[in-house]
C-alpha cells in the first residue's frame, strides 16, 4: 500500500465485527487548486476518494463522519436492506476513481434506505458528481441536478448550521450548481439573495466569490 495511506480498525456499528478502512495520512494532502464549487483538486493523492467507508462483511456504508453514527433502529434497516443482498468484499487499500465510486454508490444506497436529512444526501451527490468530473464524465451533470435539489430542499427545511455548513454556503451551492447545469436566471437570483443577505458580510470570501460568479452567470445569460 502506498505509505501515505494506513488502515484504522473500528467496529462496525451495523454487524459490530471488526473492521479496517483507509484512510489518507494528513501530511500526504497537498491542495492545488478549487473549482467554483469547492471541488477541491490536490496534488497526488487525493483524500476524497477515502471518505467513504464500507464494511466488507454487512455492506454498511457511510461517509467518514457519519459512518459510526448509526443508532440500533438504522442497523436493523441495513440488516434487512443491505446484508441481506450483501456479497462480502474488501474495499481497503489504495483507490482509483472508479473504486471510490463504487464506495460513494454504496454510501449512497444506504442511506436511501436508512434515510436521513437533505444535507447528508448533498454531500454525498454533490461528490458523486466530483468524481464523474474527473472521469470527465458527463454523469457530473445528473449527480449536480441531484445535489442541487437536495441543497435546496435543505434551505428550506433544515436549521442552519449544520456543523460547519452555514445558510449562506448552501445559498452559494444553490446559485452555483444552478449555474453549472444551465439555469443561468435562477443562478442570478440566488446570487443576487446572497449578495444582499446581512449574514454574507461575515464571510467575505464566500461573498467574494459569490460575486465573481454573478458577473460571470450575467455574461453567460446574454451570451
Ligand atoms: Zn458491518
Amino acid at each position: 500500500m502506498d505509505d501515505s495511506l494506513y488502515n484504522k480498525t473500528l467496529t462496525c456499528p451495523a454487524c459490530k465485527k471488526t473492521i479496517e478502512v483507509t484512510k489518507v495520512k494528513t501530511k500526504a494532502c497537498i491542495v492545488s487548486s478549487h473549482d467554483t464549487d469547492f471541488f477541491v483538486i490536490y496534488k497526488g493523492i487525493n483524500p476524497m476518494f477515502y471518505d467513504a467507508w464500507v464494511c466488507e462483511f454487512c455492506g454498511y456504508a457511510a461517509l467518514s463522519e457519519r459512518f459510526e453514527k448509526l443508532g440500533i433502529n438504522d442497523a436493523k434497516k441495513v440488516s434487512t436492506a443491505i446484508t441481506t443482498f450483501w456479497k462480502s468484499r474488501k474495499f481497503t487499500g489504495e483507490r482509483n476513481v472508479d473504486a471510490a465510486l463504487e464506495a460513494y454508490k454504496l454510501a449512497l444506497y444506504n442511506l436511501i434506505k436508512i434515510g436521513g436529512p437533505p444535507s447528508d444526501f448533498a454531500k454525498l451527490n454533490i461528490r458523486l458528481a466530483w468524481l464523474y468530473r474527473i472521469k470527465q464524465d458527463n454523469k457530473e451533470m445528473d449527480f449536480l441536478k441531484s445535489a442541487l435539489k437536495n441543497y435546496t430542499e435543505s434551505y428550506d427545511k433544515e436549521k442552519f448550521p449544520i456543523g460547519k455548513f452555514d445558510e449562506c454556503t448552501c445559498m452559494y451551492m444553490i446559485a452555483e450548481l444552478n449555474r453549472r447545469i444551465g439555469n443561468y436566471n435562477e443562478a442570478i437570483t440566488w446570487f443576487s439573495k446572497l449578495i444582499s443577505s446581512p449574514e454574507a458580510k461575515n464571510n467575505k470570501m464566500l461573498l467574494e466569490n459569490a460575486r465573481d460568479q454573478y458577473h460571470l452567470t450575467k455574461e453567460l445569460a446574454i451570451s
